[in-house]
């Protein structure tokens, strides 16, 4: 916030102001459970050894495998806590719509949701975005309209533009939007965040995130270092994205061209940007190496954490988030045609043996 005035957030870092939102803990539940909704969250920390090994770090790095979830990903934890938060105050019953437009993970998240607790789902996103996803949300019975990717974010054709008028049209339909609803954060900071410091005993010395609501930054980030006195939380920002600060480190073109609410940049201490080469292969490697089933931001942030934790010492640890999973992309970094003709590799055949690549 600019001097003398109050922060943006009552409970923002450093502030003795009681949190306004509801705090949920962890049930955690080894038993039956009486629906799948029981099993989002609770994801394993994995040793990435062999990696730590290739490229000669000292300090644990380790994977929270947020891929694991049922529906593939981490936005089920914001899904989940966004339609409970709006129960909760009222705002909708089963039978109602819910409707979102997102590009995908947050889409397979609300669809899970809806299927269990009985509401219409209706998801809005961009043509460009991989078919796989749009298979796995009409299998969950979720309607997909896709809209023109060309237009900008603020255009009534976008998928944002197209929600609203949905949204207008249908009687109790409801738009939980990730990209200022408080859930999405706390979702982050009341699960995620909780569980790693639990399986990490309280010591984490990197947390390194992609960017993309700044949800997961946001929540991890928050509780960490309300926990973590010394921690570093490193921003992963693809290029063509105008999220990383300065602005100077932003490049024009694809990705988030405006800032979500949601998002507390104050958080992030240092940003880092990957490209899709560096990203994809870093992903392949995952998979690979360590039989981490993970897509592609799950490659984005390791081969930022390969760079940060190059400097940590033996007794230090580097945790790195690795947000969906391989089914997202089955028809595209998964294959080598794909990556071939989008010039990521250069011959199928070779393709594996081409690590370390840099
Ligand atoms: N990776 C993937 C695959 C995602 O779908 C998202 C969310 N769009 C992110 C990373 C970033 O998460 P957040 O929205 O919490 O910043």
């Amino acid at each position: 916030s600019p001097p003398n005035q109050p922060p943006k957030c009552a409970w923002a870092l450093g502030s003795s102001a009681k949190s306004p939102h509801h705090h949920e803990a962890r049930k955690i539940n080894n038993k039956i459970s009486q629906t799948i909704l029981e099993n989002i969250g609770f994801t394993p920390i994995i040793r990435l050894n062999k990696i730590e090994k290739k490229f000669g770090l000292k300090c644990s790095l380790l994977a929270k495998c947020e891929f694991m979830n049922p529906g593939g990903s981490i936005k089920d934890r914001i899904a989940l806590r966004m339609v409970e938060e709006a129960e909760r105050e009222g705002k909708i019953k089963p039978g109602y719509t819910l409707i979102e437009p997102t590009s995908g993970n947050t889409g397979i998240g609300l669809a899970l949701v809806a299927v269990v607790k009985g509401y219409r789902c209706i998801i809005t996103m961009p043509e460009r975005m991989s078919t796989d996803k749009v298979s796995i949300l009409r299998a969950l019975g979720a309607e997909v309209i896709r809209s023109p990717s060309n237009v900008s974010f603020d255009s009534p054709e976008s998928h944002f533009g197209t929600a609203d008028r949905l949204q207008k049209e249908t009687e109790n339909a409801i738009i939980l939007n990730q990209f200022v609803n408080p859930a999405n954060p706390l979702a982050h900071y009341d699960s995620i965040a909780e569980e790693l410091l639990n399986q990490c005993d309280g010591k984490i010395d990197i947390l390194v995130a992609g960017a993309g609501t700044g949800g997961t930054l946001t929540g991890i980030g928050r509780k960490l270092k309300e926990k973590i006195k010394t921690i570093k939380i490193i921003g992963v920002d693809p290029l063509g994205s105008v999220l990383a600060q300065p602005k100077e480190l932003n490049v024009e073109g694809i990705g988030k061209s405006f800032i979500p609410t949601v998002f507390d940049r104050s958080i992030v201490d240092q940003w880092h940007k990957c490209n899709d080469k560096d990203s994809f292969k870093c992903a392949r490697y995952l998979i690979q190496e360590e039989g981490l089933l993970c897509g592609g931001s799950s490659g984005s942030a390791l081969s930022i954490a390969l760079d940060v934790a190059k400097d940590l010492s033996e007794d230090q640890t580097c945790v790195v988030v690795l947000p969906d999973s391989i089914h997202n992309y089955m028809s595209t970094f998964i294959n080598d045609d794909w990556m071939m003709k989008n010039g990521f590799i250069e011959d199928p055949s070779t393709a594996n043996d081409q690590k370390p690549w840099w």
